[in-house]
C-alpha cells in the first residue's frame, strides 16, 4: 500500500474482473493509477484478490487503441495477427466522423440489400448496464430482429435456462455472503479460489468456523483443504452423482415434505425418476463410493440451512441445463431456499454478466427476461422506443451466429468488447467466420484477436475511464466511476453506440448514462425503487422493496415468480458427453481460468504483475501421466483433438485425474479453444468446454 503522498486523487469504483464485484479505491497521480485498495463494498468488505489489487495497469498499456482505424484498401486477406511485428499495419487512422460513417454505412448497406437479419451483434459483459441496454436496443430497433448475444452464452446460459424454467428467475436466490448463516454448503463445478477469490475467503471462513463444505469437482480444486467432503467424480458424471444423492434423500425419507407440498410441483415425477439412481449402481459411473454418496446426502438434507454454489464445471456441458436442474431439485427437496443461510447461487463469471443479461443482451429475452415472442411485451418496448417494430422470433446465439456466417445468412457484425476469435469453441471455425464477414465493426480497448478481422475499429474506454452501473453475482447494482480520461481519442462505449445508432437512422438523444438508466428503470421491474441518484451514494441489491430498502439478499421465502407461485422439479436424465475418449483420442480435455489471468488475456496479459507471475501457456497433468509420456514438468506437450493441435508447457498437478488434462484459455499462442468441442446444450445453447476427447504427446519444441 502507498500513503497519501503517493496520489493526488482517489476514486471509488468496482473491480473490472470477476462477478464478485469488489469495490475498489483507485489512487491516481498525474492521470495514472498508481495503486488500488479494497474498500467496504457489500460483497468484499475491503478484501481484494491479486487481479483487483495488481491488475489495473493494463489501462496504461502502450497497446491501447487511441484513434479510430479503418482497414486499408491494400490490406492482406483478413486473418489473425497478419503482421505480428506491426499489428496495426493493415489499418489506417481515421477521424471519428469518417470511422463512424464507415462503420454505420457498411451495416446499413447490408440492412438494405440483405435485410436486418443479415447483421448480428455481440455486446459485452465487461461494459456497464447502460451500455448493454443500448447495444441490444440498437440491434433490435436498428435491424428489426434479435440476433444479439454476449458471453453469458459461454458461461451460465444453461444455469439461467434451468433457473428460469424451475424457479422463474435467472438470478441467484441468495448472496454468497449468506454462507455465514449456513450449516452446510455444496460447491460443485467451481474453483472459487482461482475464479472468485474473494468469495472463496468467505467459504474458507465458513469451513473454519465448523460449517460443512462439500466440494464436488473432477479436479481436486483449491477448496479441498477446507472441505468436509471432497468428491473428485469422473468428468461428465454430474447428473448420475446428483441423482444418486437425491435418491438417498428420497430413500431415507430425508426430504422436507412440508416445504415440497407448500412451494413446489412435479414432486411425484421427480421421486419416480430418482428410483433408478441407487448409489450402489452409480458409484462405478461416478467414481465415488456409495457410502460417501449416502453421507453427503444425509449431511446436506439433515442440515437446518444449506446452500448450493456452482460454476462452469456444471454449466459448460451439453447436459449443463440438466446439471442445474438437479441442483435446483436438490435444494427444493430439502427446503433449502428462501431463508437465511439457504439458497441457489451460480457464481457468475464476468464483472457484469448478471447486469448485461438483465439488460436484455440475449437473443430470446428483452430486458428483465421478458420474452421476445410475447406481443404485449414487444409492443410495450416499441412504444417506449418510439414505435420501433422488431421480430417476435428468437435471435441466434453466439455459436449459432458463427454458423450463420458460414451459411451466408449473416454478413455483418458489430462486436463490442468481446473476443470470439479466442473465446468461441472450435475457434478456427469462428475465425474463419470473422474473416468471411462482409463488414465487421469492432469496438474495444486493444487490437484483440477479433479486431484483427475488423473493417472498422472504434477505440473505447476501460472501466476506470467510464461512468455506469454494473450488477454482480449477488444482484448488487453498483456504480462505476471514471478515474481517468480515455487515452488519445478513445471514447466511452455508450457514447460511441449512440453515435452509431444515429447514423443508422435512430432518433436517440441520450447525453449521459443516467438517462439510459432512467429508461431501463421504466422497462425493468427488477430496478423498482433503484435510481441513479441512489446508486451514486450506495450499492443496492435488487429487488429493493422501497426507496430506503438496501435490497433483499434472499428471495423466494414466500413463493416463486412462476404461474401458481410454485417452483418445479424437472427430472434430469443422463446424457453422455458429446464425444467420449477412444483409441485415437484417449484422454479428457477440460478448460478454465487460472488465478492471474482473465478470460482471453487481453487485459491481464498486458498487466505487468499478473503476466510476470503467469507468462506462459501451460497445461496441468497428473505426475503418472507425465511419466507415461516421458515428459518432465516444464517441458512441452502437444494436445490434439478432432479440431486441431496446440503445443504448450506441461505442469505437474496431482489435483488433475490421470486421464485428464486441464488447459487455461488465456493464451493466444496456444489457444485452448482450438481444441474445444462446439457441441451445445439444447436448452441453454452453451458449448461443451468442459469435456473433449484429446490425444497427448511429447511436444516437438523441447
Ligand atoms: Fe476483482 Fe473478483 Fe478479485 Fe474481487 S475477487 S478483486 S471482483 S477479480
Amino acid at each position: 500500500e502507498g500513503d497519501s503522498q503517493d496520489y493526488d486523487r482517489e476514486v471509488e469504483s468496482v473491480c473490472p474482473f470477476c462477478g464478485v464485484g469488489c469495490q475498489v479505491s483507485l489512487k491516481v497521480k498525474d492521470d495514472r493509477i498508481v495503486y488500488v485498495d479494497g474498500i467496504d463494498g457489500p460483497a468484499n468488505e475491503g478484501r481484494l484478490c491479486v487481479k483487483g489489487r495488481f491488475g489495473f495497469d493494463y489501462v496504461h498499456h502502450p497497446h491501447r487503441l487511441t484513434k479510430p482505424l479503418i482497414r486499408r484498401d491494400d490490406a492482406p486477406a483478413k486473418g489473425l495477427n497478419v503482421d505480428p511485428a506491426n499489428p496495426l499495419s493493415h489499418f489506417r487512422e481515421a477521424s471519428w466522423e469518417e470511422a463512424l460513417d464507415a462503420a454505420a454505412g457498411g451495416l446499413a448497406r447490408l440492412r438494405e440489400t440483405r435485410g436486418g437479419a443479415a447483421v448480428a451483434g455481440f455486446g459485452s459483459a465487461k461494459c456497464t448496464n447502460e451500455e448493454a441496454y443500448l447495444f441490444q436496443k440498437l440491434i433490435r430497433q436498428g435491424f428489426g430482429h434479435n440476433n444479439v448475444d454476449h458471453c453469458t452464452r459461454l458461461c451460465h446460459a444453461s444455469s439461467v435456462a434451468a433457473l428460469m424454467e424451475n424457479v422463474g428467475s435467472g438470478a441467484v436466490t441468495a448472496t454468497f455472503n449468506q454462507i455465514e448463516h449456513a450449516d452446510v454448503a455444496i460447491i460443485i463445478g467451481a474453483n472459487p479460489v482461482e475464479n472468485h477469490p474473494v468469495a472463496a475467503t468467505y467459504f474458507k471462513q465458513f469451513a473454519k468456523r465448523g460449517g460443512k463444505l462439500i466440494v464436488m469437482d473432477p479436479r481436486g480444486v483449491g477448496l479441498r483443504k477446507f472441505a468436509s467432503h471432497m468428491l473428485q467424480f469422473r468428468p461428465g458424471a454430474d447428473v448420475s452423482l446428483l441423482n444418486a444423492i437425491m435418491h438417498v434423500i428420497v430413500d431415507e425419507g430425508l426430504y422436507d415434505e412440508q416445504y415440497i407440498q407448500a412451494y413446489t410441483e412435479n414432486w411425484e415425477a421427480e421421486k419416480a425418476h430418482l428410483a433408478g439412481f441407487a448409489p450402489e449402481d452409480m458409484a462405478g459411473i461416478c467414481g465415488i463410493d456409495a457410502e460417501v454418496i449416502r453421507d453427503v446426502a444425509r449431511t446436506f438434507a439433515t442440515a437446518e440451512r444449506g446452500m448450493i454454489f456452482w460454476g462452469m464445471g456444471v454449466s459448460q456441458h451439453i447436459h449443463g441445463t440438466d446439471n442445474s436442474r438437479c441442483l435446483i431439485s436438490l435444494a427444493l427437496m430439502c427446503g433449502h431456499v428462501g431463508r437465511p443461510g439457504t439458497g441457489l447461487h451460480p457464481l457468475r463469471g464476468q464483472n457484469n454478466v448478471q447486469g448485461a443479461s438483465d439488460a436484455g443482451l440475449i437473443p430470446m429475452f428483452l430486458p428483465d427476461y421478458q420474452p421476445v415472442g410475447d406481443d404485449g411485451v414487444r409492443s410495450a418496448f416499441a412504444e417506449i422506443w418510439g414505435g420501433a417494430e422488431f421480430s417476435a422470433e428468437k435471435g441466434l446465439t453466439v455459436t449459432e451466429i458463427m454458423d450463420a456466417v458460414h451459411d451466408d445468412r449473416i454478413a455483418g457484425m458489430y462486436i463490442l468488447g468481446e473476443n470470439p476469435a479466442m473465446s468461441d469453441p472450435d475457434v478456427d471455425h469462428a475465425r474463419a467466420a470473422l474473416a468471411k464477414l462482409e463488414h465487421l465493426v469492432v469496438q474495444d480497448i486493444f487490437l484483440t484477436e477479433t479486431a484483427n478481422y475488423a473493417d472498422v475499429i472504434l477505440p473505447a474506454s476501460a472501466f476506470a475511464e467510464k461512468t455506469g452501473t454494473v450488477t454482480n453475482t449477488n444482484r448488487q447494482v453498483q456504480m462505476g466511476r471514471p478515474a481517468l480520461p480515455p487515452p488519445g481519442e478513445a471514447r466511452e462505449d455508450w457514447a460511441i453506440t449512440v453515435d452509431l445508432a444515429r447514423r443508422l437512422g435512430l432518433d436517440w438523444s441520450y447525453s449521459h448514462p443516467s438517462e439510459v438508466f432512467d429508461e431501463m428503470a421504466r422497462t425493468m421491474k427488477s430496478l423498482a425503487n433503484i435510481t441513479w441518484e441512489r446508486l451514486e451514494g450506495e450499492a443496492v441489491t435488487y429487488p429493493s422493496l422501497s426507496p430506503d430498502d438496501p435490497g433483499q439478499p434472499i428471495v423466494f421465502g414466500d413463493g416463486f415468480p412462476r404461474a401458481g407461485g410454485r417452483a418445479k422439479f424437472t427430472p434430469a436424465a443422463v446424457i453422455p458427453p458429446d464425444e467420449t475418449p477412444d483409441a485415437e483420442y484417449p484422454m479428457i480435455l477440460t478448460t478454465g481460468r487460472q488465478l492471474e489471468h482473465w478470460h482471453t488475456g487481453s487485459m491481464t496479459r498486458r498487466s505487468k504483475v499478473l503476466d510476470a507471475v503467469e507468462p506462459e501457456a501451460n497445461c496441468s497433468l497428473h505426475p503418472s501421466t507425465l511419466r507415461k509420456l516421458g515428459v518432465a514438468a516444464g517441458e512441452m506437450v502437444r494436445l490434439t483433438t478432432r479440431r486441431g493441435s496446440i503445443e504448450l508447457m506441461a505442469r505437474e498437478d496431482r489435483a488433475v485425474a490421470p486421464d485428464m488434462v486441464f488447459v487455461p484459455f488465456a493464451y493466444v499462442e496456444a489457444a485452448a479453444n482450438v481444441l474445444t468441442n462446439p457441441a451445445i446444450d439444447p436448452y441453454g445453447k452453451i458449448p461443451e468446454f468442459k469435456f473433449a476427447a484429446v490425444r497427448i504427446e511429447k511436444g516437438s519444441a523441447l
